[in-house]
């Protein structure tokens, strides 16, 4: 279809059904001009808010855009806390330094506040799949923003119990980046080194939702929910774990520490976003 019917297509579509954002329910304002997704080249200086504008624009109104928060240096240098404090070097947090987590390092590309909350719970509850792809790429940016691409060799989504998986139909993290390699191939950002593996850890505790649980009973709540399934695929590799949102660190952790002790030569963590 040549761009000019596909472009009278999107007006007629959007006249008879104006898009609404997601969070608030207003209507969206067509943007401008063609969103192709990463351009060739892109400059990776744009801040994540400037990216996070051009990729949630089509299910977010501006108003709730705006509302999204970037994480910011200072920041802990090891779990990506930012600091409220908007002065001064990024540091090791006293919570990293009381009790050193067993990852290298965690990042996010945004905050985890009201509106995100809404867009994550969006996509995890509500079937909201035309988040899926905006969500995987902003996760794409982040680990541009933050890896050199060479530094990491497996990438692992932290699992669901098989209970769970089965009643929401898919696993949120692996969702993000199971396309990964498809969308950095339009970049181009070359990622066929990385191997994406599903199904190195399983959840083999069915573990109460973490919502609304403290630092300590979260660490409990999780500790040795999980099982490692394959080691010749993270024995002497640099691992990339990923999940949906980082609250208190404590699942990250936990995956952590069994690969680490299975052989791992070092574990980082990639999420959408960060509780602060
Ligand atoms: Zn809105
Ligand atoms: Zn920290």
């Amino acid at each position: 279809m040549s761009q000019i019917v596909k472009k009278f297509y999107k007006i007629l579509i959007e006249t008879i059904f104006p898009p609404k954002c997601l969070v608030c329910g207003s209507f969206i304002k067509s943007p401008e001009g063609d969103n192709n997704g990463l351009s060739e080249g892109a400059d990776l200086s744009l801040t994540v808010q400037i990216q996070v504008e051009r990729l949630l624009s089509e299910c977010l109104c501006r108003n709730c855009i705006g509302g999204l928060k970037a994480v910011e240096s200072p920041l802990c240098s090891c779990c990506g806390l930012p600091f409220e404090s908007r002065h001064g070097l990024d540091h090791c947090c006293g919570d990293c330094s009381a009790s050193p987590k067993k990852f290298r390092i965690a990042r996010a590309p945004l905050v985890y506040e009201q509106v995100f909350t809404e867009v994550i719970h969006c996509y995890k509850y509500k079937g909201k799949i035309q988040l899926a792809g905006p969500l995987a790429e902003l996760l794409l940016t982040a680990f541009r923003l933050f890896w050199d691409k060479d530094s990491i060799d497996v990438v692992v989504p932290v699992p669901l119990h098989l209970k769970r998986l089965r009643k929401r139909g898919f696993n949120q993290a692996y969702q993000l980046i199971r396309n990964w390699q498809t969308i950095a191939g339009q970049v181009p950002f070359d990622l066929s080194d990385l191997q994406i593996e599903p199904d190195v850890l399983v959840r083999t505790v069915p573990t109460a939702p973490q919502t609304g649980l403290g630092r300590r009973q979260r660490a409990a709540n999780i500790k040795n929910a999980f099982e490692l399934v394959d080691e010749a695929k993270i024995i002497d590799k640099r691992i990339l774990l990923v999940d949906d949102v980082y609250t208190t660190g404590a699942t990250a952790d936990e995956c952590a520490r069994l690969l680490v002790r299975h052989g791992a030569a070092h574990v980082d963590v990639l999420s959408l976003a960060r509780a602060v």
